[in-house]
């Protein structure tokens, strides 16, 4: 495994959509391997494929320690209701933003082993899930966002994160 270098923002590769994974290759599974490695490493509760410069669509997440998701050719097939929070993002480094999102979704998405899976997140976990895959279609949080803003410092983050 090894860590990659995080994309920031200005750089065009987090603005184009991704492409489809398809088959499961252990190349894909190693990239993953080393996304939840860079992940934590950067403290993030989830990190998209074109952040570390891939252009595939899948994304792993942990919106809490250990609950380890890998997200491949994810579908949203449903959402509802709506929440709004703070978010920020492993790509625009030092910066809050307030979004809001559905409060409940439905995703489709392969797991390592190449099966379709479907997911129902809510709360949080359903907040990592869209902003991740917003990042497969060239879309920052940043776009959708009010309040842009310096990020306060980790002890004073209440609901906020960084991804
Ligand atoms: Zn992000």
């Amino acid at each position: 495994m090894a860590l990659r270098n995080v994309v920031v923002e200005g750089d065009d590769i987090l603005r184009k959509k991704c492409r489809e994974v398809g088959v499961v290759t252990n190349r894909i599974r190693e990239t993953l391997q080393d996304m939840v490695e860079t992940m934590r490493a950067e403290m993030g509760v989830g990190i998209a494929a074109p952040q570390v410069g891939i252009m595939r669509r899948m994304f792993i997440a942990e919106p809490e320690p250990e609950k380890l998701y890998y997200m491949i050719d994810p579908v949203i097939i449903s959402q509802e209701g709506s929440q709004t929070g703070d978010e920020g993002c492993l790509s625009v480094p030092g910066m809050i933003g307030t979004v809001t999102r559905p409060e409940k979704v439905i995703i489709e998405a392969t797991d390592l082993e190449g099966n379709r899976k479907t997911y129902e997140f809510q709360g949080f976990d359903a907040r990592v899930m869209c902003h991740e895959n917003d990042h497969l279609n060239g879309v920052l949080y940043t776009d959708i966002a009010t309040n842009i803003r310096p990020a306060p410092e980790p002890d004073e983050l209440d609901e906020d994160f960084i991804d």
